[in-house]
């Protein structure tokens, strides 16, 4: 095998190995959310959720699935660290809700 035939090969072999690598890398970046837009309350998904950044601005009377002391940070939903202030959450994939938020689709985590 001559060295460029080689060269060739290798350098193919790699590229391949790189473009392979790509979606894992946008996962982990998805995982940890450290890249990913604020959910914005005005979204439509996040207004049919009645999505708010703050938890304790849902009037109950309005939300009457609404629990006292449920927020982002204890559903069910909620991905990333807990103390993060901006985290994912399966509800709403490629965007970063507040850990102080709240939306009707709420469950409490268990533990
Ligand atoms: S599903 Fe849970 S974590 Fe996601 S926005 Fe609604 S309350 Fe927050």
């Amino acid at each position: 095998m001559s060295d460029s035939l080689y060269d060739r090969r290798t350098l193919l072999k790699n590229a391949l190995a790189g473009l392979a690598a790509l979606p894992a890398a946008g996962l982990i970046r998805e995982v940890h959310g450290a890249e990913l837009p604020h959910l914005d309350p005005k979204d439509p998904q996040a207004v049919a959720m009645s999505y708010t950044h703050d938890a304790s601005t849902v009037d109950p009377k309005k939300e009457p699935t609404f629990k006292p002391g449920a927020h982002c940070a204890n559903c069910l939903h909620i991905q990333g660290q807990d103390g993060e202030e901006w985290r994912g959450c399966n509800i709403f994939p490629g965007k970063l809700v507040h850990a102080d938020g709240w939306c009707k689709v709420w469950v409490a985590k268990p533990g």
